[in-house]
């Protein structure tokens, strides 16, 4: 058994080498969905193309997008290049949007998807020795089963606590003697809270110095705020449910951006309008052609992860894989309020400020005759006063206003106030336009 999973031939590869592998893959893929996919072969043959037309990488800007809607529009099976029984486990997305959409996954996938989780670990310093609290959900949704395959591979031992009560969380990691955790971003936050609620120092008292956070979007702020409070490296893991789940790529010890795995995916960044590929250091959508996936292949996957690609891949990890900024939004939670650009990262880097807010929030737009309206509805931590409440909402409005350069409401409301859904997120933005 591996104690690490650092691959240097793929991961520091010289890119000349590596695109060349791409290129292989590549065709493999496409060849096998054409000849397994219907949907595929449909789509090809209506745009005249054949697999053969694919020569260089470049020529994958000749294939369609693949979108959430296609997926949904094929469930439950359409684009899996195998039936149900010959597959080793079948996941699904959270669902919180209509029909979930179905993640099948057979072991040629779990084997992938464990060694590029085993890989995440591994930046992370997770390794055999470690005890390793897995919070996440274990059950349709992707998280538990991903970080406990990794873990498996590499010895690593593994709490699987998933999503049990947090005083209970608390009390097995000091009982356990827990080194690493992976939790999302805001779930470090409440872990910290309810610890120290407990009398317990998170920095002081538990065992905790290394961590995983991930599965929504976080900033490098609130990445500060979890290490201060934990005393603990936390590394962001990139995931898409639909790719595999968590494990598309993880941040090195430089901390600067998140290298993609791109010997399992090719990634281009399109403008999400209008489907042009664009430049390194251009602000857009992340898009993946997956290039080992084998239950179920996906062409120009549109992530709906909004970023840019940084323009060098000199890294001093020795990574050779691009790296792209932390997520900053998705292209569905753009809002566009009377002509202004307003992205949740910007209320949540507000709120981080304030220590009787957050972590959880939601920006509700509507129109009030003619004009938008953006409410911002927070959870408060601590229980506040009447006179509190008003003098923090006035607070809020006017730091927000700075940010935002539109006026909002904000209207505190009690912890746990906003519904979550099963991986512990509120929805960030409601649009009632
Ligand atoms: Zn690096």
């Amino acid at each position: 058994m591996e104690t690490k999973c650092f691959e240097p031939k793929l991961e520091c590869m010289p890119r000349k080498e590596l695109e060349q592998l791409q290129l292989k893959k590549l065709k493999a893929t496409i060849a096998k969905v054409y000849d397994s996919i219907p949907f595929y072969r449909k789509r090809l043959d209506s745009l005249r193309l054949k697999p053969s037309d694919i020569r260089s990488l470049k020529d994958v800007q000749k294939l369609p997008f693949t979108t959430k809607d296609d997926l949904r529009a094929n469930y439950p099976f359409g684009l899996s290049t195998l039936p149900a029984k010959d597959l080793a486990i079948i996941h699904t997305t959270t669902g919180t949007t209509g029909v979930p959409v179905p993640i099948p996954n057979s072991i040629l996938d779990i084997q992938s998807w464990s060694r590029q989780i085993a890989r995440c670990l591994t930046a992370a310093g997770i390794t055999k020795g470690d005890v390793f609290q897995i919070t996440p959900a274990f059950g349709l949704f992707t998280g538990g089963f991903g970080f406990y395959y990794g873990a498996k591979l590499l010895g690593v031992a593994v709490v699987p606590t998933g999503t049990g009560s947090t005083r209970r969380q608390i009390q097995l990691m000091l009982d356990f003697g827990v080194t690493s955790v992976v939790a999302i971003s805001s779930y470090w936050l409440r872990l910290a809270e309810v610890a120290l609620e407990m009398g317990v120092d998170p920095a002081k008292d538990t065992y905790v110095r290394k961590g995983i956070a991930g599965s929504e979007m976080w900033t490098y702020e609130m990445r500060e705020r979890i290490t201060k409070i934990w005393d603990a490296d936390i590394h962001n893991v990139y995931g898409i449910s639909e790719l595999c789940g968590p494990g598309v790529g993880v941040d090195c010890h430089v901390h600067r951006g998140i290298h993609l795995f791109e010997d399992n995916y090719l990634v281009e960044v399109i403008d999400p309008k209008t489907g042009e590929v664009l430049e390194p250091e251009e602000e857009g959508e992340l898009v993946f052609t997956t290039l080992e996936r084998d239950a179920m292949p996906l062409l120009r996957y549109r992530s709906r992860d909004l970023t840019f690609m940084f323009d060098t891949y000199d890294c001093d990890c020795g990574r050779t894989f691009c790296r792209v900024e932390w997520i900053k939004g998705r292209s569905d939670d753009m809002l566009k309020i009377s002509g202004v650009n307003v992205w949740p990262s910007e209320v949540e880097n507000v709120l981080l400020h304030h220590k009787e807010l957050g972590p959880e929030y939601q920006l509700v737009v509507s129109k009030i005759g003619p004009l938008d309206h953006l409410k911002v509805v927070i959870e408060t931590k601590e229980r506040l006063s009447e006179d509190e409440v008003k003098k923090k909402s006035q607070e809020i409005v006017r730091e927000l206003q700075e940010v935002l350069l539109i006026t909002p409401e904000v209207e505190l409301v009690k912890q746990g106030a906003l519904p979550r859904d099963e991986t512990r997120k509120a929805k960030r933005v409601v649009d009632m336009r």
